[in-house]
């Protein structure tokens, strides 16, 4: 059922827990509610903004345009083979709660990504990831609203262009589509995940390579590493990590041996975020109720009452020190409002 609210504060609605109003929330569970509306409006994209768990969000301001929040729900198997399963789950579903489904189940490919926060509709937008698994690399299909022609669509996933952080929606089609359902194509074989971080070394301590062992490895190792949202409200990295060139990165190397740099590609490096930060002086230091938290240099955080505007101000004074040390501009992986 629609619901329609005006002058609505989103403080609950992000995990900054930033008191900003919208104009107008417009939260539903069924997908033609959503086609109504946006054929009842004439809406462009600065008029709209899509919130899941807001838990990659920071608003600066009042938002003075529509919210859409959609809560579709379910999970469901549609299709198998003898390899593959195909779930089709919907976007108002929590993502661990998908992620806890597919373990319990049997069936791999998200295992690695458990405990992320948010909801499985942002999941295709953000392409979310982590130690060495995305989202997009098991994403089959996203049902969406075309905010702008009214009406539902089906999306391939060749046609959402993952990338690192990356998609289709954040760029092209940005706020254009109302994700409501997204299937997904999980594994029925096994093959584990486990040269990234120290998920081996946490997995070995569980006993054997299982689904459930490496969701838990990857849930301890996350909650030893990431500060609780209830305690500290952040989103989760605030940067992404740079990529450069391969002749940048070698030059840096040798002024800094201790620089972590990845390969990513041909002719291209990633640099770790956290270490720029940190070595530019800014772990654990505060700029107002703003602060770089102690234990992970790339997760601003909220001490309290902060404002959208002084944890931006905090991310800048950040980028402003990474590029005077290092020569690498920062770019925010936090949609900033
Ligand atoms: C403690 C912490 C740890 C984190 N760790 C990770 C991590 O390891 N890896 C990682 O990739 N991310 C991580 N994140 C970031 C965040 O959890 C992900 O980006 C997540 O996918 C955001 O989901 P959400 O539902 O909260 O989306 P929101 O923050 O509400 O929205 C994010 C983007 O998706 C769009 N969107 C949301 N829902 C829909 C929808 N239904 N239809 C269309 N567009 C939509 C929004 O418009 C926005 O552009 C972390 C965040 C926190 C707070």
């Amino acid at each position: 059922m629609m619901d329609i609210k005006e002058y609505f504060s989103l403080e609950d609605y992000n995990t900054f827990s930033i008191d900003a109003t919208c104009r107008y929330f417009v939260e539903s569970d069924v997908e033609e509610d959503f086609v109504d509306f946006v054929k009842s409006y004439e809406l462009s994209s600065d008029d709209v903004l899509i919130l899941g768990g807001g838990s990659n969000f920071l608003f600066t301001d009042d938002f003075e345009g529509v919210v859409f929040y959609p809560r579709m729900k379910g999970c469901e198997v549609i299709r198998e083979d003898d390899e593959h399963v195909y779930v089709r789950v919907g976007s108002g579903e929590l993502w661990d709660d998908f992620v806890a489904w597919a373990v319990e189940h049997g069936y791999s490919g998200v295992e690695n990504l458990s405990a992320i926060p948010g909801h499985v509709g942002a999941t295709p937008v953000q392409n979310i990831g982590a130690y060495g698994m995305e989202a997009g690399e098991v994403i089959a299909q996203v049902e969406a609203v075309d905010i702008f022609k009214g009406g539902k669509v089906m999306i391939g996933a060749d046609e959402c262009h993952f990338g690192y952080r990356d998609s289709a929606f954040k760029r092209g089609w940005k706020n254009r589509f109302i994700v409501t359902y997204v299937t997904f194509c999980l594994n029925k074989h096994f093959t584990p995940r486990l040269n990234y971080g120290n998920v081996k070394e946490e997995v070995a301590k569980l006993g054997e390579v299982s689904l459930a062992n490496v969701r838990k490895a990857v849930i301890t190792i996350r909650e030893s590493k990431l500060p609780d949202v209830k305690i500290w409200p952040n989103a989760g990295s605030f940067f992404k990590n740079p990529v450069i060139s391969r002749a940048e990165a070698d030059a840096l190397k040798k002024d800094y041996p201790g620089l972590p740099v990845y390969e990513v590609g041909e002719g291209e490096a990633k640099l770790a975020a956290g270490w720029l930060i940190e070595q530019a002086g800014w772990k654990g230091k505060s700029l107002g109720n703003a602060a770089v938290h102690d234990k992970q240099a790339l997760v601003l955080v909220n001490r309290g009452h902060a404002t959208g505007l002084e944890i931006a101000c905090l991310a800048n004074e950040i980028k402003k020190a990474v590029f005077m040390r290092f020569g690498v501009m920062l770019e925010p992986e936090v949609n900033i409002i």
